[in-house]
């Protein structure tokens, strides 16, 4: 499997990530309409569109420059709460990675901690609070244990990572967000942005698979 990615690889990653966030859109929709208000799918394909419009225009010098600009992107198109929160995960796993020239497992390591600890501070959400945190979290963890491995090994053991997330979320009653209001009934459900996230990672993972 191939070690590392270079800038360009990175863009393609993403775009690739973007195209099947778009097509994920009903499905996130249908996620959001059990226990939230419907909109996800929509919010996720809108914030991934205008992410590869970016991608496809601009010159990126660093893959602290790629990831800073989906989540830049994110944040001025997604609204809602996801908006400010997979923008932070984007922008705030961007920050030291400015003078970086590839992404490997290291690089992806860093992406993860670094916008796992933006996302907590920005929203105050923590594992067992049926949000995406719920999914970052224990995939930030299997980043951390994969510096050793190859980009595509690492991005397959974090994205198996946050799938078992997104399970623990169906066994949580909500209580940040939209969900909490639900209470009770959002038992037996994933939280929408877990399952994105995971969707995220499963197909950055499934793209370096195919290099
Ligand atoms: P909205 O809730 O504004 O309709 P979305 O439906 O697009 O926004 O996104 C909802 C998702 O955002 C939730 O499923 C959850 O994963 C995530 N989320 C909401 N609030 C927070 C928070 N404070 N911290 C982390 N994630 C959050
Ligand atoms: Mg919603």
């Amino acid at each position: 499997m191939i070690e590392q990615l270079s800038i360009q690889q990175t863009i393609d990653m993403l775009s690739y990530v973007a195209n099947r966030m778009e097509e994920a859109a009903a499905q996130l929709n249908e996620a959001d309409q059990i226990i939230g208000d419907g909109d996800h799918g929509e919010a996720m394909a809108r914030g991934w569109l205008a992410a590869r419009e970016s991608l496809s225009g601009g010159e990126f010098n660093s893959i602290g420059d790629v990831l800073g600009t989906v989540g830049m992107r994110m944040m001025a198109t997604m609204g809602g709460a996801s908006g400010a929160i997979f923008g932070t995960w984007f922008k705030g796993g961007s920050r030291i990675l400015k003078e970086t020239a590839t992404f490997s497992a290291e690089t992806l390591a860093s992406f993860m901690n670094d916008g796992l600890e933006a996302v907590k501070a920005r929203g105050n959400a923590n594992p067992g609070d049926k949000t995406m945190v719920d999914a970052l979290q224990p995939a930030a963890t299997a980043a951390g244990l994969s510096r050793s491995k190859s980009v595509g090994e690492a991005l397959l053991t974090v994205a198996e990572a946050a799938q078992h997330g997104v399970d623990t979320t169906k066994e949580i009653v909500a209580h940040v967000g939209r969900a909490r209001t639900l209470g009770e009934r959002s038992l037996g459900h994933p939280d929408p942005g877990a399952l994105s996230t995971y969707l995220i990672l499963r197909h950055m993972a499934d793209f370096v698979g195919d290099l």
